[in-house]
């Protein structure tokens, strides 16, 4: 045998060792791969990765699906070919499964992950592999996988996420005035709760209602009377900061939750709120004011806690309107 000159024998039988596990295999696969190629035909690629030489290869489908012609890319390309086109956000995980993996604490190397096609769009693909053979020492030689692209079930998930999020959102809002519906507003409202008690946190509940609001309606007409419920609901949740809650409990009833205040922080809100909505200059130069009953959470039920603002709102009806009695 005529050998080249920069070719030492030690390589070449470095090499024929490679391709003989390879070879072995590639055969055992093939075995099987009848069945399965039925199935998933399309979208599948299988991988090979010769750890000790990192020498990745791979049939050309899995480089198709990234928009490349098998000619584009070597016969023998190291697994950073791949990894280098690896989203940023997956490439952590990636590597800590594989390393995982190699260490024997997974019995697989199973991910999904985005990677960028040659057109710069980003492709995802399930990819699932193991070790399958080991050097005599035990080491990590061979590994085989299957990688999936499965990029339009994704989309498709992840446009079912976007829709599911967007149905949340408006089940959780007031389609007119678009702060927190009564739902959203009560189930805050627990939450606060709890976190009051647990942090030994004052707490602070106002019920606001807008007075004579029926005169509104009946003089200004029910257009006008949904504009004013807007810029009321606006003030009053501008008027609120981080735990703090502002909804609309009903009709022209808001709510609003004040978490952390003490008694004089809270009247100072409440009472902001309630001048805001006197000096707002409403069209048609109509004078709108509202009442406020301020009840603070002495570890009572939420529905008690509620009635007992809602005694105070009608106090401060009672007493003639546009105040806030606590
Ligand atoms: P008070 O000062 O005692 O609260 O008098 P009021 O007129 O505000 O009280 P009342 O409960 O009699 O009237 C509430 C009105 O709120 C009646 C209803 O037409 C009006 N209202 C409730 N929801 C809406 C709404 O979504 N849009 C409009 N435009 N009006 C609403
Ligand atoms: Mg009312
Ligand atoms: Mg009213």
């Amino acid at each position: 045998m005529v050998l080249d000159d920069d070719v030492s024998c030690e390589q070449i039988r470095k090499r024929v060792r490679e391709l003989d596990v390879l070879t072995e295999e590639l055969l055992s696969e093939q075995r099987e791969k009848s069945s399965l190629e039925s199935s998933w035909s399309g979208n599948l690629g299988h991988w090979y990765w010769n750890v000790q030489t990192n020498t990745v290869v791979f049939d050309p489908l899995k480089i198709r699906a990234l928009g490349y012609e098998r000619s584009e890319v070597p016969d023998e390309i190291p697994y950073q070919f791949f990894t280098d086109l690896l989203h940023p956000q997956d490439y952590e995980p990636i590597m800590e499964q594989m390393r995982s993996h190699l260490r024997g604490d997974l019995p697989a190397y199973e991910v999904e992950y985005r990677i960028k096609a040659k057109d710069g769009s980003w492709k995802w693909f399930f990819d699932r592999g193991m070790i399958v053979r080991r050097t005599e020492e035990g080491a990590p030689l061979l590994l085989s996988g299957i990688v999936y692209d499965i990029t339009a079930a994704k989309e498709r998930e992840m446009e079912l996420e976007r829709q599911n999020h967007n149905l949340q959102i408006e089940a959780w809002t007031d389609p007119l005035t678009g702060i927190a519906n009564r739902r959203a507003a009560l189930r805050d409202l627990e939450r606060v709760m709890e976190l009051s008690a647990l942090n030994k946190q004052p707490l602070y509940l106002c019920m606001f209602d807008i007075d004579h609001f029926k005169q509104v309606n009946d003089t200004q007409g029910h257009v006008y009377g949904d504009q004013v419920l807007k810029i009321i609901a606006g003030l009053l949740r501008d008027a609120v900061r981080g735990h703090d809650i502002a909804g609309r409990y009903g009709g022209e009833e808001f709510i609003a939750a004040f978490y952390g205040a003490d008694e004089h922080q809270a009247q100072a809100i409440a009472e902001r709120v309630r001048r805001q909505v006197q000096e707002y200059q409403f069209d048609r130069g109509v004078q709108v004011t509202i009442s406020g009953g301020l009840q603070r959470y002495g570890y009572q039920s939420m529905t008690e806690l509620i009635s007992d603002a809602d005694r105070k709102l009608y106090e401060a009806k009672a007493a003639g309107r546009n105040r806030i009695v606590s």
